[in-house]
């Protein structure tokens, strides 16, 4: 570690002022690998951090330096006892906790994760880009794969630290046009978590671990009775239980509409959103025409984390998490994609053999626990489920059948006209702006998704959301966007269930 760069740094690299830094991490407390895969100490509270905090680990022989906020709001870079002892204004840098590849408190030069937006505008920037991932480690976040790259599109990928010096000096030698969208990824991760005060409890104006959510569960079915009861549609690969909401007004042979969301364990905002429509359906029964109306003829049934095990794996180990966590022999790679498992076109296109792959397809359909619970469920109950919801992020899209191929579903004139009305009503309370059609020609082919499948079940109304945003923050949308996000998310599921409503088939 060179520790002469930071004080030059520092001046480089001053932000304008930001009250909204977090102060405390919301990690459980003790040594563990970071989001980003780095050994270091973790503190419930910076207040806690020892004076000298300079530790060596045995993962990876990294020293650990800690940035360490006094009661004073100063932050000191310590080495082995050695206090580099520059005060640093919080609220005017990066804060944040240091590994050896970091040349400051939390303050990137050059040497950190970015996230890079490539534009594509021929076929020479495409084979590029394949030139690029095959010789670099690419995590891309849109579209999911490097085959999903269309013609004039943009591409977000994360380029870990150690490589973005030669991934910069590949797209600017080659001439494509980028911007990076991120420039410290791990600044970005702590600066999601911008509500105010963290309570340790259940908020839905805050990103719930999974054991609160699971906790929330049975909470609110408990406190609800009339309007919600629990119930476990599986278990998952390590072994926990699938929890489902079914919500609305007990009466026999109603119709139901499905919503899953956590399917892809790094979309923090899906589970936020099946929390919030919960909170809302309980808040606005009895109050509220459409809500009111919607609980009384008919069930939401709310699964509120799919991928459980990615979920809490982004919570503990690596933020990036996609997949599930299922081993397989033969491989050290872990987990399938659960998007590209259903039995739907199965890993025909835009999607992977390669159990290393982020949208690695599984050994089989329905190899993962987790899909054959959720398809097992809604076979059982397709008599009565008549619209199916999956919630995603990023890139603000309703889309609907078919992405697995190019046809078009049979009432898509309908589904059309739906997504339309719906994005409209979305749009009308913040203006937040999508785009909608049917996934294979409005983004890209990908085979094996839960919303295909389902349709081909006969559930007539299928579609998925990636919600907010279009890239700049991604997948670590902050705290501060979930009541906003899923204000007007609401407005177009509610359309939608309405629509159903009317035309039960
Ligand atoms: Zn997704």
């Amino acid at each position: 570690m060179d520790f002469s760069r930071p004080f030059s740094l520092l001046s480089r690299v001053a932000r304008p002022p930001r009250a909204d830094l977090p102060w405390t991490l919301p990690w459980a407390p003790g040594p563990q690998l970071d989001s980003l895969g780095v050994a270091r100490e973790i503190f419930s509270d910076f207040t806690q951090v020892p004076s000298d905090n300079a530790k060596k680990t045995t993962n990876q022989n990294l020293i650990v330096s800690i940035c360490n906020l006094d009661k004073k709001r100063t932050l000191r870079s310590t080495k082995a006892g050695e206090t580099l002892g520059l005060p640093i204004d919080p609220l005017r840098h990066n804060v944040g906790i240091l590994d050896s590849s970091d040349s400051g408190c939390g303050i990137c030069s050059s040497f950190c994760h970015k996230v890079f937006r490539v534009s594509v505008e021929d076929e020479n920037h495409i084979n590029l880009m394949h030139e690029l991932a095959s010789t670099s480690q690419i995590d891309f976040w849109k579209p999911d794969s490097i085959s999903q790259i269309k013609l004039h599109s943009t591409v977000d990928f994360h380029v870990k630290a150690e490589d973005v010096d030669t991934v910069e000096d590949f797209l600017e030698q080659n001439e494509l046009y980028y911007e990076v969208l991120i420039s410290n990824l791990r600044s970005m991760m702590e600066a999601q978590f911008d509500s105010h005060g963290r309570a340790t409890g259940h908020s839905y104006t805050k990103y719930n671990s999974w054991e609160t959510i699971e906790a929330w569960t049975q909470q609110v079915a408990a406190q609800n009775p009339d309007l919600i009861s629990r119930s476990v549609i599986g278990t998952t690969f390590e072994g926990r239980s699938m929890y489902l909401l079914k919500v609305g007004k007990a009466k026999p042979n109603k119709p139901a509409i499905f919503i899953d969301c956590g399917f892809h364990a790094r979309e923090w905002i899906s589970p936020a959103f099946c929390q919030w429509f919960v909170r809302e359906a309980v808040r606005t029964y009895g109050q509220e025409i459409q809500m009111t109306e919607l609980l009384d003829k008919s069930y939401f049934y709310i699964l509120p984390v799919f991928n459980i095990d990615g979920y809490v794996y982004t919570w503990t180990k690596d933020r990036m998490w996609r997949k599930t966590r299922s081993t397989q022999a033969g491989t050290s790679c872990i987990g399938t994609d659960p998007n590209r498992n259903f039995n739907a076109g199965w890993c025909e296109n835009g999607a992977s053999t390669s159990p290393c792959s982020d949208t690695y397809c599984g050994s089989a359909p329905e190899s993962e626990k987790e899909t054959k619970a959720l398809a097992n469920f809604i076979q059982k109950n397709l008599s009565s489920i008549k619209a199916y919801l999956t919630i995603h992020s990023y890139s603000q899209l309703l889309l609907y059948p078919y992405s697995y191929s190019y046809k078009l579903p049979q009432n898509n004139a309908e589904l059309n006209a739906l997504a339309k009305a719906a994005v409209k009503e979305l749009a009308s309370l913040h203006g937040t702006k999508y785009t909608y059609g049917p996934g294979a020609t409005t983004i890209y082919l990908a085979a094996g998704g839960s919303d295909d499948w389902a349709y081909d079940q006969g559930i007539k109304y299928s579609f998925t959301f990636e919600l907010r945003d279009t890239g700049k923050y991604g997948f670590l949308l902050p705290e501060s966007q979930i009541r906003a996000t899923c204000e007007e998310t609401i407005l177009a599921v509610k359309h939608i269930a309405s629509y159903v409503l009317g035309h039960l088939y």
